[in-house]
Order: structure tokens, then C-alpha cells, then sequence
């Protein structure tokens, strides 16, 4: 006689395995336990709760943020034959009424609801949920209950009453995100800490990861896409809407088909939009971060980022919509001095108190180390979630490894002309105006402000300036250097003092010299 676990499995679900831990959940839910599973986008979370609501008498209540997925999670589970609804704002009456008396009935084996209308407690959903019987809680995207994380939701704080009201329903909390912290702050405010904990493999070996430094992103991008991933399906990401807006017609005007996506789109276009990617083949999807929770295309071959995540988190769900299938595919990101400037003077300006602000800036320092590391990028990728590993063998560092030069003496130079802009002159400005100093260009910014006068004119006039470019950027990344004010104006950090003073050196990673193109016709 097989388990009823696997029974469950096989006949409903048509797989003959569980996969990693999902056997331990299920079986340890199915008996009444409560639950914490850590696990990759990809790795088979769904499972983990719904085999073992079917297992248990009564109904299994969802809690998911994603409404517009609702119904394509219901249309999925009806097709496999079990009983599925939700409850969300977008029904009318009937609908709503409809799926209340079947789950008073017990005619639903899941019901899927969304936060807000728990309501602490108080709502008409949860004096609904009172009156039925209920087989398991299970919370999907518990991250979002962590004000530490990316994807904090309010609504999420009131999920602890589950446990209060409903004591001995068994609860199951899923996430994928899982830094040490975020892990913990999820246990303690849903009162998770005597549950199962399972942390599955962070470790995506299909995806190759690759961050590049941005010199013209959208030709670069394209070059990605007509070189390694012609026709297939993909997602970039941008910072804004504009961004977005644009990105997608430049792809469509050089023949990919492109979809925008961003939460300035009517609700119609971005539902069309989503179903197209779903459901055709080899389209590529532009996109703000609006897009993508809970989206689950198996080939999608490659996310791409244009501009810098605010964290590694952010980082690791978005690449991980990749390559869900196992196949090859790539995690693709362009990362430039504005994006430093950018960030941080964001989280300069930033509303919130010095906490907050400190810890946007932790996240991001976080991302811009694994952006400037020498190192395997999955090394230190699973690093950040508490996981060791060799060097892959399939990241940019791991097949190239980078070079690494001396730039201490340029750094001193940099840094110096920034000292004396401030000292001697009363002044500061942008990343732009050091440089044009140090390579000795009479701009008419440098004669108007008479910077042809100080003595680090013309003194860096050996490296490029794209060089010089990679230098800032590598200084504001290593916080050697710091960005101030609403112009994003560059000043001194705490830290800059040893460096000035030749006391410490600074290794950088060489960068490749821009390829000259359109000029000589020809690649140098
Ligand atoms: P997650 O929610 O963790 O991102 P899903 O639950 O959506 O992942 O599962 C990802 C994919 O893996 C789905 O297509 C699912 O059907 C498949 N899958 C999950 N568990 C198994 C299993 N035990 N055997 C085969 N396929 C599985
Ligand atoms: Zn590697």
C-alpha cells in the first residue's frame, strides 16, 4: 500500500516524487504540525500545502498577496480536478456568495484569500472562515510579513491572529527569500518559532549568473539577445515606467517581440500582457519589479536587469523566474556609476527614519559587493543566504576570471581632487566634473569655475575616462567615497582618510575597454 502522501501525489497532481523536503512538510502538516519552508522560486512550494489540505478534513485556506493570480491558481487546480476558490475585491456579489456556501459546505478541498480581507480578524471573510472548518493555513509569500524584507506588507502583521484564533489548525508559512534575518523576523511575528524549519537549496546550477559593467544597455542587451537567446522568452527589468516604456519599443522596432508591463499600465493591458507572456511562446516581457511574483512560466531562458536591484534579495527572485525548468539559462545584469549615484542618493533623500535609511543602505552595499566581487558570484550569492559553496563553474568570474589592477594612486588622485573642490574652493560636484579635472579637459564648466587651477588638473590624464568612470564607481561601491545632497554630488566618507593618505590600497577589478563600434564598422 503506498503512503496517502504519495497517493495524493501521484493521482491528483500526476508525479510519481516528492522533491527535496516537500515529503517532510507535507507529512508534518497532514499531521497537524505547523510549518516554515524556506525554498527557491521554483523549488515546489505550492505542493507542500496542498497535498496535505487534501489530506486533512475541512477546507485549506490560502492567504496569498497575488489576487490577479487567484483565478489562474484556481483554473489550474480545477483542471487537476480539486475543488478550488477564492475570495478576493474584484468578485461581484453572486461569485462571492457562491464560493462562501460551497466552502460552508465543504465543497472546496483549498479556498484563496487575500490578507486584507482577514482584516485583524474582524472582516466578514474571517467571521466566514469561523463558521466552516478549515484543514490548514497556509501563508504564501511570508516574507512579506518582514519589515526588514523588500516586499513588506501591513496587512501581513495581523496574520499572527490566525494562530490565536484558530490554535489547533495547523499553519504552514512559505517564502522565498531567506537571509538569515528575514528568516527570523517571519518566525517570530507569525510565531512560527516551535515549527518545522526547512531550508531547501538556495543553489539555482542552471541559471549562469552575469553582471556586466553598462556602457550602452539596450545594445548590449540586444547583442544578449540576438547572440545567446534568439526567440526565446525572458524578462528585463527596469528601474521606471519610462524606462520600461522605451526599452520595449526599441526591442520591437529591432524586431523582438517585447511587452511592457508597470503599475502605470490600465489594469486590462497589464492582465493581456501577463496572460501573452504566459501563454505564447518566446516573448519577451519588460518590466518594472510590479511583475513576476508568483508568475510561474518554465522557460522563461533569461531575466535581464538594466538597472541595479536595491538588494540581493530582490536580486535572487527576480533572476530566480529563470529557468524553472532545469534548462540552461541567464541571469543577465547592467550595472553603471549612475546607478551608485542614483541609489544612493535615493536612500539619502529617502523618507524614514536613520534605521530605515541604514538599512536600505546595508541591502545595497550588499548588492554593489556582489557586483564588484573577483570572486565566483553563486559563492557569494549563497553566502548572503547562509549557504557555503565551491566556485561554480558557471558565473562571469568563474569563466573569466577578472583582472585585478593597482588602482590605489588613481583612487588618492580622485579622492584628493574631491578634498580640494571642498576645501579650497568651498564646492562639490558630480562624478562628471572630477573627471574632466583629472583628464585635463578645459570644459567650459572647468574654466567658468577656474578648475584648470588646481593641482590635480590633468594629472589622471592616463586612464580613460571611461576607466576613470570605473574608479568612482568602484570607490562609491566600496563606500571609500560617498554621495551627498540632491544632486548627487560626490564628498568624502569616513573612510576615505586612509586611502588619502596611501595607507591603504585599493585592488579593483579590471574592466574590459569598451568595444568602439558604428565608427570603423568593426569591433576593436
Ligand atoms: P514555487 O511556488 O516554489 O515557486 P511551484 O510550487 O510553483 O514552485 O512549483 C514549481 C514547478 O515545479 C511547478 O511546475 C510544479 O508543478 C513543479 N513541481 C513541484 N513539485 C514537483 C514534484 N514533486 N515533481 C515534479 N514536479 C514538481
Ligand atoms: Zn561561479
Amino acid at each position: 500500500m503506498t503512503a496517502p502522501a504519495l497517493d495524493v501525489l501521484s493521482r491528483v497532481f500526476g508525479y510519481d516524487s516528492f522533491r527535496g523536503p516537500q515529503q517532510q512538510v507535507v507529512e508534518h502538516v497532514a499531521a497537524g504540525g505547523d510549518a516554515l519552508v524556506l525554498m527557491p522560486t521554483g523549488g515546489g512550494k505550492s505542493l507542500c500545502y496542498q497535498v496535505p489540505a487534501l489530506l486533512r478534513d475541512g477546507v485549506g485556506v490560502v492567504v496569498s498577496p497575488l489576487i490577479a493570480l487567484m483565478q489562474d491558481q484556481v483554473d489550474a487546480l480545477t483542471a487537476l480536478g480539486v475543488r478550488a476558490g477564492f475570495l478576493n475585491s474584484s468578485q461581484d456579489p453572486d461569485e462571492r456568495r457562491a464560493v462562501e456556501q460551497a466552502f460552508l459546505a465543504e465543497e472546496l478541498d483549498l479556498l484563496y484569500v487575500a490578507p486584507e480581507s482577514l482584516g485583524g480578524g474582524e472582516s466578514r471573510t474571517a467571521r466566514l472562515l469561523e463558521r466552516g472548518r478549515i484543514a490548514l493555513f497556509a501563508i504564501d509569500e511570508a516574507h512579506c510579513v518582514a519589515q526588514w524584507g523588500h516586499d513588506f506588507r501591513p496587512d501581513y502583521l495581523g496574520l499572527s491572529m490566525l494562530h490565536e484564533k484558530w490554535p489547533d489548525v495547523p499553519r504552514v508559512a512559505l517564502t522565498a527569500t531567506a537571509t538569515p534575518r528575514t528568516h527570523a523576523e517571519i518566525s517570530t511575528r507569525l510565531q512560527l518559532d516551535d515549527a518545522l524549519h526547512v531550508v531547501a537549496g538556495f543553489d539555482r546550477p542552471n541559471i549562469q549568473y552575469r553582471i556586466a559593467p553598462k556602457n550602452e544597455p539596450r545594445k548590449q542587451l540586444l547583442d544578449l539577445l540576438r547572440t545567446e537567446h534568439p526567440g526565446d522568452a525572458g524578462i528585463v527589468y527596469c528601474l521606471s515606467r519610462s524606462s520600461v516604456e522605451t526599452t520595449a519599443e526599441f526591442l520591437v522596432k529591432n524586431g523582438i517581440p517585447a511587452l511592457p508591463y508597470h503599475a502605470g499600465l490600465d489594469q486590462r493591458t497589464r492582465a493581456t500582457n501577463q496572460s501573452r507572456f504566459l501563454r505564447e511562446d518566446g516573448l519577451v516581457m519588460v518590466a518594472t519589479i510590479a511583475f513576476g511574483m508568483g508568475i510561474d512560466k518554465p522557460d522563461v531562458r533569461f531575466v535581464a536587469h538594466l538597472d541595479l536591484p536595491k538588494s540581493v534579495e530582490g536580486y535572487y527572485q527576480e533572476t530566480g523566474r529563470a529557468g524553472r525548468d532545469g534548462l540552461p539559462s541567464t541571469a543577465w545584469l547592467a550595472y553603471g556609476l549612475a546607478d551608485v549615484v542614483q541609489q544612493r542618493k535615493m536612500i539619502e533623500g529617502s523618507e524614514g527614519d536613520l534605521a530605515h535609511r541604514r538599512m536600505l543602505a546595508a541591502q545595497l552595499d550588499a548588492m554593489l559587493a556582489l557586483c564588484e566581487t573577483v570572486e565566483c558570484r553563486r559563492v557569494r550569492l549563497l553566502a548572503h543566504f547562509g549557504q557555503q559553496s565551491e566556485p561554480c563553474g558557471n558565473c562571469d568570474t568563474c569563466l573569466v576570471p577578472p583582472e585585478t589592477w593597482d588602482a590605489t594612486i588613481p583612487a588618492q588622485m580622485l579622492l584628493s581632487t574631491v578634498l580640494r573642490l571642498q576645501r579650497e574652493r568651498g564646492q562639490s560636484f558630480g562624478a562628471g566634473q572630477s573627471i574632466d579635472i583629472l583628464l585635463g579637459k578645459r570644459t567650459e564648466k572647468v574654466v567658468q569655475h577656474a578648475h584648470d587651477q588646481l593641482s590635480t588638473f590633468g594629472i589622471g590624464a592616463d586612464l580613460s575616462e571611461q576607466q576613470w568612470r570605473g574608479v568612482v564607481r568602484q570607490l562609491l561601491a566600496l563606500g571609500l567615497l560617498a554621495v551627498q545632497g540632491e544632486y548627487g554630488t560626490l564628498a568624502l566618507s569616513e573612510a576615505s582618510g586612509p586611502v588619502l593618505r596611501r595607507e591603504q590600497s585599493v585592488p579593483m577589478r579590471r574592466e574590459p575597454e569598451r568595444v568602439a563600434r558604428g565608427r570603423t564598422g568593426k569591433a576593436a
